[in-house]
């Protein structure tokens, strides 16, 4: 009988395991006949006359090895159960925060979308709303151009490396692929001159640094409109669209150039 309880959580596990659905039927059809077992088992050998009279310590020894048996068994699998469902937990929680990071990143670039760089620049406004910051918005100059005569992959490598030119030129910032061939750069713990400085410095490593793709070299350069958060903004979307306008504003006087105000 301690044999029929011992395997209870056996027949709970594997039953999970193995039957699915409206199958799991299977594993309580399974427990009544186990539990149907144990009622026949002890009506039967209740009141019947043992054919061998064994020694009390031999029994004392059964006992405990059944009991025993019986406790070990439901531990044993209970602690299965909650180690497999911990490691699908784990598996779940990795799972869900590539699947959250996929969301919020840009897939030629690996730089932030616009969907994961809106939170953060509003959440540090509302962290620090007297704290001062800038934007900086880069738009590729003449970047259809570059699609027309070298083709979209040639297109493709351009925008990736004007990306690396970036970050080796502002190390640690959060940088948004805002659109097409549209950068945006929140730039923290720096005032407003040296941002300008490091712009322009941006502007002019792209400038001399060609994109080489199939050991062709591609020119371009980029146009930087610059804009400096203060509380009379009220959100990211604002302080953004005012570096966009200076940075139109470049568009229209030349290219190629950084405008701050
Ligand atoms: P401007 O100097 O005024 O910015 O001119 P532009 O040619 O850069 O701007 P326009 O808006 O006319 O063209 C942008 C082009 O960028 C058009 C589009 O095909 C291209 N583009 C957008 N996204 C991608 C991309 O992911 N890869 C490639 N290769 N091209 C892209
Ligand atoms: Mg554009
Ligand atoms: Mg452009």
């Amino acid at each position: 009988c301690f044999y029929l309880c011992a395997i209870i959580p056996i027949i709970i596990y594997f039953g999970c395991y193995i039957f699915k659905g409206k199958f799991r039927i299977i594993i309580g059809l399974l427990l009544v006949f186990n539990f149907g077992c144990y009622s026949v088992l002890y009506k039967m050998f209740r009141d019947a006359i043992p054919i061998y009279t064994i020694d009390d310590k031999i029994r004392v020894f059964v006992f405990i090895l059944a009991s025993f048996t019986m406790v070990f068994s439901t531990a044993f699998y209970n602690w299965i159960y909650i180690y497999s469902s911990e490691k699908r937990e784990n598996k779940l929680r990795k799972e869900n925060k590539k699947l959250s990071k996929d969301a919020h990143t840009d897939t030629l670039t690996r730089l932030l979308n616009r969907r994961g760089f809106l939170p953060i620049v509003d959440k540090f406004i509302k962290d620090n709303p007297s704290g001062i910051f800038q934007i900086a918005f880069i738009d590729i100059d003449n970047f259809k151009r570059v699609n027309d005569s070298y083709g979209h992959d040639a297109g493709d490598e351009v925008l990736k490396h004007v990306t690396i030119e970036i970050k080796k030129g502002i190390k640690g910032a959060d940088i948004c692929r805002w659109g097409g061939e549209e950068l945006v750069i929140f730039i923290k713990n720096m005032d407003y001159e040296t941002a300008k400085k490091r712009m322009e410095r941006i502007r002019k490593m792209v400038e001399i640094n060609p994109t080489v793709f199939y050991n062709k070299p591609i020119k371009v350069t980029i146009t930087i409109g610059l804009a400096e958060y203060n509380n009379t903004y009220k959100d990211a979307a604002e302080i953004i669209k005012v570096a966009d306008n200076r940075m139109y504003y470049g568009k229209h006087h030349g290219k190629n150039i950084v405008i701050a105000k």
